[in-house]
């Protein structure tokens, strides 16, 4: 392991230092770009998503006579689809990892388990706690802006695009929706570390420094209304629905993934799916760094950028130091 930022808690470091994607590289490296796309970016997990969405629109989607006017039933049966897959996702990553310790510590960030007994998590149970933010609030937001949205397609307000009509444009938005997702969080979030916003609501995602995958939309209502308003680039730009609930499939479960706490899933001898993001379980334990993610490297842009190494744990450091004359 040559990696040695120090970590009290002792727990898994990948090897490598985080690196920007190939699609940034100047000249540019277009077979490098395609292979990141579809296994960096895409496999397993993008596409996974993309499955759940078509198969959402297909089966778990009221029809759009319905949903051109607004109603108590169909929103909830939407609210209930999106609690029910996040609890499929979480809920599955929390029995395999973390109840049924599949791999016991093997690739966790953190060698500690979450936390039981501390104060600052309703119940005193960081688990119940995540569990109540993310679906209570999380679940709820997201559906709001999802029901909106499907609203305004279904009622002509915008123009549905259909797939028979413009499939490239479409497959492009598809691969949109994890760019537009990743830029949209870096600036939502650097919003959220604003002061006043931070201790009003943010406070309540970081007071998760260890995470689990009930932590990933375990976040204040205020931050919900923010984070979910990734949404409103629909309101603008014609897309098919699908592309809606994709949006909101991404941003409610995938960090459920991302926020595992394990960087890969041990599925058998020899066989891994990638699977935590050390990319933002940096930012969840030194917070000033690494506001966004990878797919869209603002952070590198802006300074941020912390790489895992020793050396990008020196530049934090001496930031730290400068900030506090
Ligand atoms: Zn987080
Ligand atoms: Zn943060």
């Amino acid at each position: 392991m040559s990696l040695s930022v120090s970590d009290s808690h002792g727990g898994y470091q990948p090897d490598n230092p985080i690196t920007i994607p190939p699609l940034y590289f100047w000249p540019p490296k277009p077979l490098k770009t395609l292979h990141w796309l579809l296994t960096g970016l895409l496999f397993p997990w993008g596409f996974l998503f993309i499955l759940i969405s078509v198969l959402s629109w297909n089966y778990l989607t009221p029809g759009t006579e319905k949903m051109a006017s607004f109603e108590f039933s169909w929103i909830a049966q939407i609210w209930l689809r999106n609690a029910a897959l996040l609890m499929l996702v979480a809920g599955g990553l929390h029995w395999w990892l973390y109840i049924r310790r599949t791999q016991e510590r093997s690739y966790k960030y953190n060698s500690n388990w979450l936390a039981t007994g501390r104060k600052k998590f309703l119940w005193s149970n960081q688990v119940k706690d995540n569990m109540f933010w993310s679906i209570a609030s999380g679940c709820t937001v997201w559906t709001l802006y999802e029901a909106f949205t499907h609203w305004l397609y279904a009622s002509g307000y915008v123009q549905q695009v259909e797939w028979s009509e413009s499939p490239v444009y479409l497959v492009l938005m598809i691969i949109g929706v994890f760019f537009w997702s990743t830029f949209h969080f870096y600036l939502n979030h650097r919003l959220l570390h604003w002061k006043p916003l931070y201790e009003l609501a943010h406070e309540l995602h970081h007071r998760n420094v260890n995470t689990g995958p009930w932590t990933g939309i375990s976040m204040h209502p205020l931050e919900h209304i923010i984070y979910f308003s990734l949404f409103a680039l629909w309101w603008i730009v014609p897309v098919h629905p699908v592309i809606v609930l994709l949006t909101g499939i991404y941003q409610g479960i995938s960090p459920s993934v991302s926020h595992s706490g394990f960087d890969q899933i041990e599925l058998g001898k020899n066989k891994r799916v990638t699977a935590g993001d050390q990319f933002h379980n940096l930012h969840h334990k030194y917070f000033e760094v690494n506001y966004g993610n990878t797919p869209t490297p603002m952070d590198r842009l802006f300074g941020s950028w912390h790489d895992g190494t020793p050396e990008a744990h020196k530049v934090m450091k001496d930031r730290r130091r400068l900030d506090q004359y």
